[in-house]
């Protein structure tokens, strides 16, 4: 049995005793093992921020943009075996797979060019300088300078991949030494992954670092200048809080967590819009066994097109086979583990105590599997004609296949029930009517990371309610964490500590010359 070896100080260090499995969630057999014990996780800090951050520092921004390029090289050279991985541990299917995979190696090429235009040396300038007394004497200038802690980044199961790099292409380019404890059920991808890079002698020592398992001291050994980017529940978000890291010693927390995402098609519109609608709720349902933070988990529709969307969105989940990603033909494969299965049917049956099934996968006869006790959990669909006496639909997030579709009166009813999620990642919107999606881009942008505006401009071209891309940023307030990541080189800014400094015009200036910006 493969023991997942830990990376830190630069080496191979294996935890003591037995560790937890990692387990292959359609057969259940035991892939290999993790464990943290008897790590000292205080060295492994001191090592990545006194040997890797410094050298990290020492190259430009564009110089460090370009090992991410290298790092997106070595990935897609070996693309093939992280899609074996996928199938094995995750239970996705290929096409889904892809979105971890594909979505990791696209986002460090993204930043590898968005860095490589990069001027600025040693610190970024903000803004002009502002005066602070008569006749200019005394001014203030906004520095950002790369923080000299590391970024550790706690992640969640359902994206090994990407999960990793969407951070640790911003904190790298930062010049940020990255220390990832990936979920444990699907670590094996991100150690994979981590091991390919540390093979290929990229990055300074002790710069890219990863710990299977939970150690001990993994946020006690942390200072007050380090920053952490955590992807999870809400609920392991807000133990996390109250660390006394965290809680006293003010180490900058990032949060991505629970959301109930809503996609609203507008009033008044045509089927096209309905038929876009419809296409990317059945494409949120079953992607990674609607396993993505990002997924849809309420459809809002006007009443009169309650049923005829309902409808189009059953007909659809019918011609998709559910099971083992192994088979031919299965379209959507399974939830990451048993106890995820557990929990989405325990979510399933609440919701059924309150809301009418229009859909369950469960008694359909296109679910293809040769073993008993799987995370198979096929798609579920709800619906809920009077969603204000309902809080449930509107609190709780079930993490796979499970959607809701409620009718609305209004315009304003259906924004003020996207807003009862309290702060969800995205809010996508279909309509062919653009003041319409203009006017709802301007009320939901308020409790929602991300607004996704889809005409028939778009139909094609449109990146996906559910994608995270790059350019865009990723976060929501409230319910989802509160945190922000990638956005462009807005992400650079959780790596970065701001600074106003204030001085006389001359020893500004000298900044501009640090910062070897042409601006
Ligand atoms: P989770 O149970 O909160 O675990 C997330 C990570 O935290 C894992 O690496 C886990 O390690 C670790 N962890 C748990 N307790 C910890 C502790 N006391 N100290 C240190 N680390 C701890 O979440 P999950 O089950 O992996 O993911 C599902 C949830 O994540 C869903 O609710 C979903 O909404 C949310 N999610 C949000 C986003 C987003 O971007 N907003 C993305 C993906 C998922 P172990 O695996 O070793 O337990």
């Amino acid at each position: 049995m493969t023991k997942l070896a830990n990376y830190l100080e630069g080496r191979w260090q294996e935890g003591s005793g037995t560790g937890s499995p990692v387990l292959d969630p359609i057969t259940g057999e035991t892939l290999a093992t993790v464990s943290a014990e008897g790590l000292n996780m205080k060295a492994a800090y001191d090592y990545a921020r006194q040997q890797a951050g410094p050298a990290l520092r020492k190259s430009s921004y564009a110089e460090r943009a370009a090992l991410l390029g290298e790092i997106a090289k070595v990935l897609q050279a070996n693309r093939d075996k992280y899609f074996d991985i996928s199938l094995r541990n995750s239970g996705t299917v290929q096409n889904d797979s892809s979105v971890d995979v594909d979505g990791a190696i696209y986002t460090l090429s993204f930043y590898a060019k968005a860095g490589s235009k990069m001027t600025e040396k040693a610190l970024r300038l903000d803004g002009e300088p502002a005066p602070l007394a008569k006749d200019n004497v005394f001014a203030s200038q906004h520095i950002y300078v790369p923080i000299q802690g590391l970024a550790l980044f706690i992640n969640a199961f359902n994206f090994p991949a990407w999960g990793l790099w969407e951070k640790a292409a911003a904190a790298l380019l930062s010049g940020v030494p990255v220390v990832i404890k990936p979920a444990t059920s699907t670590a094996w991808l991100t150690h994979e992954m981590v091991k390919d890079v540390v093979d290929a002698n990229i990055l300074p020592a002790g710069a890219l670092n990863i710990v299977c398992g939970r150690p001990d001291d993994l946020l006690d050994a942390l200072n007050g200048l380090d920053v952490v980017s955590f992807t999870g529940s809400a609920d392991t978000a807000a133990s996390l809080r109250d660390h006394p890291r965290i809680k006293h010693d003010g180490v900058r927390f990032n949060a991505e967590t629970d959301s109930i995402n809503s996609a609203i098609l507008g009033p008044d519109t045509d089927d096209d819009a309905a038929g876009l609608l419809v296409r990317e709720a059945v494409r949120e349902l079953t992607i990674k066994s609607g396993q993505k933070c990002t997924a849809i988990r309420r459809i809002f529709v006007p009443e009169s097109k309650y049923d005829a969307v309902a409808q189009a969105i059953c007909a659809k989940l019918k011609t998709i086979t559910v099971g083992d990603p192994r088979k031919e033909g299965v379209r959507m494969g399974s939830l990451v583990n048993i106890p995820q299965r557990d929990a989405i049917l325990a979510g399933i049956g609440k919701l059924a105590e309150c809301s009418d099934i229009l859909f369950d996968g469960r008694t359909e006869s296109n679910i293809e599997l040769d073993h008993e006790n799987t995370a198979v959990v096929p798609p579920v669909l709800f619906g809920v004609r009077d969603p204000d006496t309902h809080p449930l639909v509107h609190e709780m997030e079930v993490f796979g296949p499970v959607a809701t579709l409620i009718p609305y009166r209004d315009p304003e009813h259906a924004f003020s029930l996207a807003r009862r999620g309290m702060g969800s990642l995205v809010a996508s919107v279909y309509s062919n009517q653009p003041d319409f999606l203009a006017q709802a881009a301007g009320i939901l942008a308020e409790s929602h990371g991300r607004v996704h505006l889809i005409n028939n401009d778009v139909a094609k071209a449109h990146t996906g309610h559910g994608n995270v891309m790059p350019q865009s940023n990723h976060g929501g307030p409230g319910r989802a964490g509160g945190g922000e990541e990638l956005g462009g080189l807005r992400a650079l800014r959780f790596y970065h500590r701001l600074s106003a400094i204030q001085g006389s015009p001359e020893v500004l200036g000298k900044l501009t010359q640090a910062s070897g910006s042409e601006g």
